[in-house]
């Protein structure tokens, strides 16, 4: 799948322009600095794989970041325009030279590379964080039907015992459930998004090599798409795709094995793990998804329960955390009489969903190779 983004389209520009700017012996640095950054990715990406023709690759690398970094009319923003120079290279074996020079790598991001997060030491900083500010923290659950926003008390469910909880206002962080916010808003669905995932833990016995890939790996198929990232207790695979377009096959240990045995990417970053201890994947809903209103008087919705993303957009944890401090800043504003803050918070909403449905449409518009297929075509007819 290509990512070209608008970071990436203007990294390009920059360092094009670096190197146009330049005298000679500047732009020969610059043009081998870049050589040598795609080598690297080059050589990562082919041990990744276990497939590849690396010394092709490395020695076509000057001549496509020659024609790439200083002589092709491209611009990645816009990949169909007819007056661009067109390359193509008749050397299948140095894809992956090629690939690199299209690619977005975390390893060229001026914004640095991405995270990975140990969610549940990270919940558990955050609520030792929430406790040392004063918070006092009841592991309890509310209760959904009973429980009624807007009236300042919540039904909690601890030990089995059931409480009702008075305040003065009610923030509803309980993720896509929204569990007080959907007895208030309409929940409007982007789509029918789902995602089966399974942990792999166990190594072979007698495999030696540990599993050092941290990169993210995200691979386009014609039903939907793939990621598999290395987590604290294992690797983690997981497929999206369609509710109506899944496969009962896949609900089972071997169905999802099989189906990611015909990847071409993913599969290879399960050497190593027993195929024998293979889980069977459990699902979840991944579809977007936004709350309307997310908040009215006495209650706020934020993270997950106001707006959940496709995680395609690996923006959802961030996105929580920036509505959850927002949320909190609202609430303060409103109990100090500002109640125009409730409208602030929805602009602020709408503004991220704009923002979101953009780069949604922008991303899943560059695979055209199976735009035919149900998943690919109804993303394309997308608003
Ligand atoms: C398959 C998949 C992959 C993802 N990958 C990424 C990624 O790579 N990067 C990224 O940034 N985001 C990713 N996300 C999105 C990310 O997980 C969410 O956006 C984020 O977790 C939202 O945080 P939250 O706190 O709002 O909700 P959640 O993390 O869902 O937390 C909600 C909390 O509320 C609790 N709760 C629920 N009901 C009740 C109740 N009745 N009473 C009390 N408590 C309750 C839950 O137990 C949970 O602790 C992914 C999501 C999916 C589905």
């Amino acid at each position: 799948m290509l990512t070209t983004d608008p970071a990436g389209t203007k990294r390009f520009r920059e360092r094009r322009r670096l190197i146009a700017d330049d005298d000679l012996a500047g732009r020969l640095r610059e043009l081998g600095q870049l050589s040598t950054d795609v080598r690297r990715s080059v050589v990562r990406m082919i041990d990744g794989a276990q497939l590849g023709h690396i010394g092709g690759d490395l020695s076509v690398t000057d001549i496509l970041v020659t024609l790439f970094g200083g002589v092709l009319a491209v611009d990645p923003e816009k990949p169909r325009d007819p007056d661009r120079d067109r390359f193509i290279l008749s050397k299948g074996h140095c894809a992956a030279a090629l690939e690199q020079l299209h690619g977005r790598s975390h390893l060229h991001d001026p914004h640095g590379h991405g995270w990975h997060l140990d969610r549940a030491r990270f919940d558990a900083f955050l609520r030792s964080a929430a406790g040392a500010a004063g918070a006092e923290l009841r592991r309890a659950e509310a209760v959904p039907h009973l429980t009624h926003a807007g009236d300042r008390r919540v039904l909690i469910r601890e030990d089995g015992r059931l409480e009702e909880v008075r305040c003065d206002w009610v923030v509803d962080a309980t993720g896509r459930r929204a569990v007080i916010g959907r007895r208030r808003g309409r929940r409007r669905k982007q789509d029918r998004l789902v995602a089966l995932f399974a942990l792999f833990g166990r190594r072979l016995p007698g495999h030696r090599t540990e599993d050092a890939e941290l990169r993210t790996l995200v691979e386009a198929v014609p039903g939907g798409w793939w990621y598999t990232a290395k987590v604290p207790a294992g690797r983690l695979v997981a497929h999206l795709t369609d509710a109506d377009l899944t496969d009962s096959a896949l609900r089972t240990a071997e169905g999802f094995l099989d189906a990611i045995g015909t990847t071409r990417h993913v599969r290879t970053r399960l050497d190593g793990y027993d195929p024998a201890h293979a889980p069977a994947p459990c699902w979840t809903a991944a579809h977007g998804l936004r709350l309307s209103p997310a908040a009215g008087p006495g209650w706020i919705a934020a993270g997950d329960a106001a707006l959940a993303f496709d995680p395609l957009s690996s923006q959802g944890i961030l996105t929580a955390l920036h509505t959850g401090a927002r949320a909190g800043r609202t609430v303060d504003l409103c109990l100090s009489g500002e109640t125009a803050a409730l409208t602030d918070y929805s602009l602020f909403l709408q503004r991220i969903t704009d923002a979101y449905e953009r780069h949604h449409a922008e991303i899943y518009g560059q695979e055209q190779r199976w735009s035919e297929h149900p998943f690919w075509e109804r993303r394309q007819q997308m608003p």
